[in-house]
C-alpha cells in the first residue's frame, strides 16, 4: 500500500475525527513485543522495614511472593538517622538466614557519627551481608542537611568509607530529574561521578515516570563518560492522590497525563491498581523497548504490581534452590 507521508505536524485548532487524526496527524510506533530469544531483565526489589507485626506479616508475604522469580537482589530501605536500624538489620539478617535471596543493606550518613556508621557496616559484613546501597538520607522532617561533625557528609564520602571497611558491592542513588538540592544537573552528575570513582559500581535512579526523562539521563551520564549500569528505579503508583507532595521531595515530577488517567478513581482501589499495573507496564516495555535489561521495583512491600510487571517483562516463577545449611 501507498501511503501519502502524513503533514509533520497536524492542525490543532479543532478536535479531528478519529481517521482523520488518524490519516494526518503524528503517528506513534506501537509498544513493540519482546523479540524470541530476548534475555530475560535482571530485577531487584526494594522493600521497607515494617513497623508493625502486621506490616511484618505484609512484608513477609511479599518476600515469598517474589522470592521465585529469582531477583539479583532485595534491598530494604534505611531510616536517615538510623531511626530503623534494628528493624532494617532484623529484616536482612532473616533475609540471609530464611531465603535464598541476596539482600542489599541500605545505609545512610546523615545525622550519625563515622564510628557508628561504620560499625553498622561491620555488622553487616559479619552477618554475610556484602552489598550496601550507600545513601546520604535526609534530615528526619525535612530541613537542611548539616552534616554530623564527626560524619560522612555526603554519599560519596561514604562510599568511600565503606570501601576501607570490607569489600562490599556498593550501589549509590541516581536522580533522572536531578536531586531537589542539587546546584546544577552538571554538579549532581560530577557527584554520581564522584560516588563511582569511590567505589560504587551501579546507580539505582529515583522513580521517574517519564521515560524519555530518564534515556535522556543515560545519555547525559554516557556523555560523561559514566558506563556503571544506571538501573531504573520503577515505583507503581496505586495510590495518586498521596503521590504528589512525595514525589515533590524526592525531585520526581508527576505528569499531568498520570493524573488525567486516575482522575475519578479516588475511591475505587481496584480500578486505581489497574490503572497502575499498565501504566508501570508500559514505562517498562517501552524502557525494555529501548534495551534497558535490568529493573530495580520500589515494592512498597506489596507483591501483586510488581509480580504482574516482573511477568509482563518475561520473568517467570522459578522453584528456588534448596538453601544450603552451614556446616
Ligand atoms: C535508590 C534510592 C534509595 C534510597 N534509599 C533511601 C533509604 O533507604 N533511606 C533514606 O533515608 N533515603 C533513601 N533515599 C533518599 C536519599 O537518601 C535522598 O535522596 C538524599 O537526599 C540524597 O541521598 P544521596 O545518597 O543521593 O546523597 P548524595 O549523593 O550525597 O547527594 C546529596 C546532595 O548533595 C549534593 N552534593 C554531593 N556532594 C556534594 C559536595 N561535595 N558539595 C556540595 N553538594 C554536594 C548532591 O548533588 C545532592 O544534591 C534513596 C534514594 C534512592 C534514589
Amino acid at each position: 500500500m501507498n501511503h501519502t507521508p502524513p503533514p509533520a505536524s497536524a492542525p490543532t485548532s479543532a478536535p479531528l475525527a478519529t481517521l482523520e487524526r488518524w490519516l494526518t496527524g503524528p503517528r506513534f510506533g506501537a509498544l513493540p513485543a519482546r523479540e524470541a530469544g530476548h534475555p530475560v531483565p535482571a530485577l531487584s526489589f526494594e522493600f521497607f522495614p515494617p513497623k508493625t507485626e502486621a506490616l511484618e506479616t505484609q512484608l513477609w508475604h511479599c518476600i515469598r511472593r517474589l522470592e521465585p522469580l529469582a531477583p539479583r537482589f532485595v534491598s530494604v530501605t534505611y531510616g536517615a538517622g538510623g531511626s530503623t536500624q534494628a528493624r532494617t538489620h532484623a529484616t536482612v539478617s532473616r533475609i540471609v538466614t530464611e531465603t535464598t535471596l541476596t539482600p542489599a543493606a541500605h545505609l545512610t550518613c546523615v545525622a550519625a557519627s563515622r564510628a557508628e556508621v561504620e560499625a553498622i557496616a561491620q555488622q553487616y559484613w559479619d552477618a554475610g551481608v556484602r552489598h550496601i546501597v550507600a545513601l546520604r538520607g535526609d534530615v528526619p522532617g525535612g530541613g537542611r542537611c548539616e552534616p554530623h561533625p564527626d560524619g560522612y557528609a555526603y554519599a560519596a564520602d561514604l562510599v568511600a568509607g565503606l570501601r576501607r571497611i570490607a569489600d562490599f558491592e556498593i550501589s549509590v542513588a541516581a536522580y533522572p530529574e536531578v536531586h531537589p538540592a542539587a546546584v546544577s544537573p552538571e554538579d549532581d552528575l560530577d557527584n554520581l561521578r564522584r560516588k563511582l570513582d569511590a567505589g560504587a559500581t551501579r546507580a539505582i535512579t529515583n522513580f521517574f515516570f517519564e521515560t524519555e526523562t530518564y534515556l535522556r539521563f543515560l545519555d547525559r551520564c554516557l556523555a560523561a563518560g559514566i558506563t556503571v549500569p544506571i538501573v531504573p528505579g520503577i515505583m507503581p503508583v496505586s495510590n495518586f492522590s498521596q503521590l504528589g507532595k512525595f514525589a515533590a521531595m524526592s525531585g520526581c515530577s508527576v505528569p499531568a497525563w498520570m493524573g488525567h488517567l486516575f482522575e475519578g478513581t479516588e475511591d475505587d482501589l481496584e480500578i486505581r491498581r489497574m490503572v497502575a499495573a499498565i501504566i508501570a507496564a508500559e514505562q517498562v516495555r517501552l524502557l525494555q523497548a529501548n534495551g534497558i535489561d535490568e529493573f530495580h521495583f520500589y515494592t512498597l512491600n506489596r507483591p501483586d504490581l510488581t509480580n504482574a510487571i516482573a511477568h509482563i517483562l518475561g520473568v517467570r516463577p522459578r522453584a528456588p534452590p534448596p538453601r544450603s545449611v552451614p556446616a
